[in-house]
């Protein structure tokens, strides 16, 4: 039972761990910048995203990014929080990474019967913690953002939660 009409997850360290190697997909990143005579020093994955955006680079980095997750996603570990699923109201997942990867993993563990929406990093045209992405999945779930949930690991998360309207809680609150 919960008191929300709705309940939208993270993905990677709330429900799931995606087995990505995150400074190897940094240097793919800076690689393909550095390929086009654009510096990423000192940037991280999101900087380097929006360095690329700039440089009408962000759906070839993207799609790099996006290869390494898919990849992750395959051999994707189940945290415990996954165990609260399915609920007896309707379930988003809300993530950075693309949907295609957040799909692979709900579905070797099979969550994704028990999700009924899923917002990616490529699902929306901003990423959390923009409210957009999470907007976009309560209202998916036929929902308000006052009477829902979002469960993330991260001040991404919580921030994102916060410009939306959402109740926040942290995954280590939950288990
Ligand atoms: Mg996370």
């Amino acid at each position: 039972m919960t008191e929300y009409d709705a309940i939208v997850y993270d993905l990677d360290g709330t429900l799931v761990h995606l087995d990505v190697d995150w400074a190897n997909v940094a240097d793919c990143c800076a690689a393909i910048l550095r390929a086009r005579e654009h510096d990423p020093t000192g940037t991280d994955i999101w900087e380097m995203r929006e360095l690329a955006a700039e440089n009408g680079l962000l759906d070839r980095l993207d799609g790099a990014i996006a290869e390494f997750e898919r990849e992750g996603a395959r051999s994707a570990r189940r945290l415990a929080l996954a165990d609260a699923l399915p609920h007896s109201v309707p379930v988003g997942v809300c993530s950075l990474n693309c949907e295609a990867a957040c799909r692979i993993a709900l579905q070797l563990h099979g969550l994704d019967g028990h999700v009924d929406t899923v917002v990616g990093r490529n699902s929306h045209e901003t990423v959390k913690p923009d409210p957009g992405p999470l907007l976009q999945a309560v209202e998916a779930l036929g929902a308000r953002p006052e009477r829902s949930l979002f469960v993330g690991d991260s001040d991404s998360d919580e921030e994102a939660a916060r410009a939306a309207g959402l109740d926040f809680e942290w995954v280590e609150d939950r288990v």
